[in-house]
């Protein structure tokens, strides 16, 4: 197997070269360069189970010491390195800028892939196909590239620029974002906005995230007098979870509607969904079929966006989903936060009150980009922990004209939409970091 796979990619090398030799290539060498690092960045195998997190970190200080940058290895968990880089501004009283990027990523499975998942091929397209390609080694490449061109420019920053690159966010982010945002360190950064992950557009606008939905998980169990299967009596477990299922539907019902009719977005109503449901009494063929249960037990997945009214949903559940005088209990798992610790829904404002908005908004302009209205994001990153600590935090990955291929098969990301994100991120990170201290 080992060799085999040497043998693909020396022929892989050996092709590409070939390509590149041919005189083929749109690109300048110095585009050409910066296509080979995101490859090599690819192809460090930071899938989980088990992410090569040393050799991601070699990668990305081998990168900070060739751009210039300041770089700090934090650990706050053992083996998983979160890389801190820095650029000091002029004038380091400022608040600065956070860029943030996971080095993690889902695994992927190789017999469902045009080409190896870790290989990082390009294709006669100039598509690379890797996992992490969109989510989101690119950005973590793009920011240095973004960062080596602005410090080639001569160019000098007023507020400090940040890259912090972090472990474990595809796996809640525990010893990753969520330890580094309540750090010290992180504290004194004096961070006064981050950029972190978006997704993908499949149009010409670039996609922004102000906000991500919070996932709780509800377990509801029921509890009852177990009967003979003849029977029809009040008050059986599988009755009372039965009356949980339809009570949730209906609510579930009534949030989806207002997709279908279009009146909000999808990650702008609370979702809510079955994931499993446990009941009856095991038999040698299967389950006892003249039996009613004693206990019944059904699990659901919720997404809460900002602007839910938790108060009101917590009463729901436990007064119409789950009522205790049905003998009914529940289990409600609140993962991650839902208010700043001002007390604040976690959003960022997308108008002119947020003067880091404004300094956004017109640098995608600036670089020819469009945006698209401001999304929230159906599922959970990083940025909720930084938003927490009360940070305005947009997600923005800049990829447009490129499907959706986050966790999915094929991931790839286009050469050209890789090196248009390096320009975006130049006048991006440009502007934000000359954002003058009267204007916040
Ligand atoms: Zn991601």
């Amino acid at each position: 197997m080992l060799h085999l796979s040497r043998l693909v990619y020396a022929l892989f090398v050996l092709l590409s070269f070939h390509r590149h030799r041919g005189g083929a290539s749109a690109f300048t060498p110095q585009e050409e360069e910066q296509i080979e690092r995101f490859q090599r960045y690819l192809r460090i195998r930071t899938a989980h189970p088990d992410p090569d997190y040393a050799a991601a970190a070699a990668f990305l200080l081998a990168e900070a010491r060739s751009i210039g940058l300041r770089a700090v290895v934090l650990e706050f968990a053992p083996g998983k390195p979160l890389i801190l880089l820095s650029w000091p501004g002029s004038n380091t009283s400022l608040p600065s800028l956070l860029l943030n990027s996971h080095i993690d990523s889902v695994p992927a499975e190789p017999s469902r892939w045009l080409h190896p998942p870790f290989a990082a091929v390009r294709d006669a397209a100039g598509r690379i196909f890797a996992r992490g390609a969109q989510d989101d080694k690119c950005i973590a490449v793009q920011y240095l590239e973004a960062l080596r061109n602005l410090k080639d420019s001569g160019f000098t920053p007023l507020r400090s620029i940040h890259v912090s690159l972090v472990p474990d966010e595809e796996i809640g982010g525990a010893d990753g974002a969520a330890k580094f945002s309540a750090s010290e360190q992180f504290r004194e950064l004096n961070v006064g906005f981050v950029l972190d992950e978006g997704q993908a557009s499949p149009t010409d606008e670039f996609r922004v995230f102000y906000a991500d939905r919070s996932p709780w998980s509800l377990i509801v169990r029921a509890v009852g007098a177990p009967g003979h299967g003849s029977r029809m009596y009040d008050g059986g477990a599988m009755e009372n979870l039965m009356d949980c299922v339809e009570a949730v539907a209906k609510f579930r019902e009534s949030q989806f509607d207002q997709v279908k009719y279009g009146s909000k977005a999808n990650s702008e109503v609370i979702s809510v969904n079955p994931v499993y449901m446990k009941a009856g009494t095991p038999s040698p063929t299967g389950f006892v079929m003249n039996m009613q249960p004693s206990e019944a037990e059904v699990g659901f997945d919720l997404r809460l966006p900002p602007t839910a009214d938790i108060d009101l949903l917590k009463k729901r559940i436990s007064e119409e989903w789950a009522p205790t005088i049905k003998n009914m209990t529940h289990q409600l798992i609140q993962k991650g936060p839902t208010r700043d610790n001002k007390g604040r829904p976690l959003a960022t404002p997308t108008d002119d009150s947020n003067p880091w908005w404004s300094a956004f908004k017109q640098a995608i302009l600036a670089s020819g980009g469009k945006l698209a209205k401001p999304e929230i994001l159906s599922s959970t990153t990083d940025a909720r922990f930084m938003r927490q600590m009360g940070i305005p935090t947009l997600g923005f990955s800049p990829m447009a004209n490129t499907p959706i291929l986050l966790h999915d098969h094929n991931e790839f990301l286009k050469d050209s939409v890789f090196l248009r994100g390096i320009k975006v991120y130049e006048h991006v990170i440009g502007d934000l970091c000359s954002l003058p201290e009267t204007s916040l």
